[in-house]
């Protein structure tokens, strides 16, 4: 009899799994997919750590939860900085002096201030005229408005407003202002996509880390706990469990799906040693059907742990997709309906006796990892050595 069973072998779980064995626990770690990792998980292809579920850039704030994943890896100084193609025109994410210069010419932060400014002003002029409202009463209604009352026009014409269209399968005037709250502008000349102090790239890819935390539990792939064949008799092999599977899965869905988006990958080997010179490009423009390509490679410099250059590329393009029951799920849709039911399975996951819910699926938020390994260090910091 294990102390604990461990629903999930992503990220959530194996720090658990991991803090579990040094307080003296004994653990078995489950996945229902053929490999440990979730999400995280890269595989190597031709050299080239590929990241299958999406491009995945460490980044955080919090020096102690930087100082532990660095004990699993060896962490390079990878830096976001992707380039945005609109119709053959490049420019610099996340929006700042480069990308002012390349779509009107500017070249000083009060030039580009102005320009953003003069155009989010005739917008919200025209319309509260049209709504015969004073300017002061403007709020805006949907996210076409909120993205022209923050960037103007021109920044969402190309570089917010298709792209976000493609993602979210709907308009920007039918999607709900709440998606973004805030479009972050730089009036510096910084790509940096991220304002973290800390920021890296595993070398040799995120399984090894997965792998590392694992050691010291018993591990079985390819084996889904809620398959009602196994259901009962792996509760029976541990006194606890931790779930980091869907919160409405272990439930059934008796009051219903939590909504997502999903995503598909169309990933492919080339002999060429360079496709696109950067590890992300988003594709703005709503004549490409894919949100992105990302060429993995970039993430490690195009170099093995030796330094030396990797021949061939490994490219993934990313199309967003509805989601339905049965297909992965990615971002979770914080929206009013998801948020009410998501609390009616919080309760009840909250009264279900000696079982704990954690990580991305079980909580249903949208988690960078950084927070997924510093609640579950938090959740274990509450469980006594043995
Ligand atoms: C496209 C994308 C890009 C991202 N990029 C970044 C990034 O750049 N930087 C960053 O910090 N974060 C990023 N994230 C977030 C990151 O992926 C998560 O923080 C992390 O993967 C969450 O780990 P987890 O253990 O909670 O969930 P998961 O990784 O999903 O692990 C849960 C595991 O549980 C398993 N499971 C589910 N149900 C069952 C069952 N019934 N039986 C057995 N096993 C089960 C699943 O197979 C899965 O392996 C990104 C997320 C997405 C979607």
């Amino acid at each position: 009899m294990y102390d604990y069973l461990i629903v999930g072998a992503g990220l959530y779980g194996a720090v658990c799994a991991h803090e579990l064995h040094k307080k003296g626990y004994s653990t078995l770690v489950i996945d229902r997919r053929g490999h440990i990792g979730g999400n995280i998980y890269t595989e190597q292809t031709g050299g080239i750590n590929v990241h299958k579920y999406g491009a995945h850039i460490f980044h955080t704030n919090d020096a102690s939860v930087w100082n532990y994943v660095n004990r699993f890896a060896v962490f390079n100084r990878y830096t976001n900085s992707p380039i945005a193609n609109y119709r053959g025109e490049l420019y610099s994410l996340p929006f700042n002096m480069y990308t002012f210069n390349r779509m009107w010419g500017v070249t000083t932060p009060d030039e580009a201030r102005a320009r953003i400014e003069e155009q989010r002003a005739d917008y919200i002029r025209e319309i509260t005229a049209r709504r015969g409202m004073s300017i002061s009463e403007f709020e805006p209604t949907n996210l076409e408005e909120q993205a022209i009352s923050l960037v103007g026009t021109d920044i969402y014409e190309k570089l917010v407003r298709d792209y976000t269209m493609k993602q979210w399968g709907r308009p920007c005037n039918e999607l709900p202002a709440f998606i973004i709250r805030r479009l972050p502008v730089r009036f510096t000349y910084d790509n940096n996509y991220f304002n973290a102090l800390y920021q890296g790239i595993p070398v040799g890819g995120y399984t090894q880390i997965i792998e590392k935390m694992l050691e010291g539990s018993d591990v079985r792939t390819d084996t889904d706990f809620l398959d009602p064949r196994y259901r009962s008799s792996l509760s029976s092999e541990a006194h606890n469990i931790i779930y980091t599977g869907p919160v409405d899965a272990y439930f059934g869905y008796d009051l219903g799906h939590l909504e997502y988006r999903s995503l598909r990958f169309e990933t492919e080997h080339l002999d060429t040693d360079n496709y696109q010179g950067n590890a992300v490009v988003n594709f703005t423009d709503s004549d490409t059907p894919y949100t992105r390509i990302i060429e993995h490679k970039w993430f490690e410099f195009g170099v093995d742990r030796n330094g030396q250059s990797i021949p061939g590329t490994v490219i993934s393009r990313e199309y967003s997709l509805e989601w339905q029951p049965g297909t992965e799920s990615y971002y979770p849709v914080n929206d009013e309906k998801n948020t009410a039911l998501y609390e009616q399975y919080r309760k009840r996951a909250d009264s279900e006796p000696n079982v704990h819910f954690g990580g991305r699926l079980s909580e249903y938020k949208y988690y960078d990892m950084d927070r997924v390994i510093a609640r579950a260090l938090d959740h274990i910091s509450s469980i006594p050595a043995r």
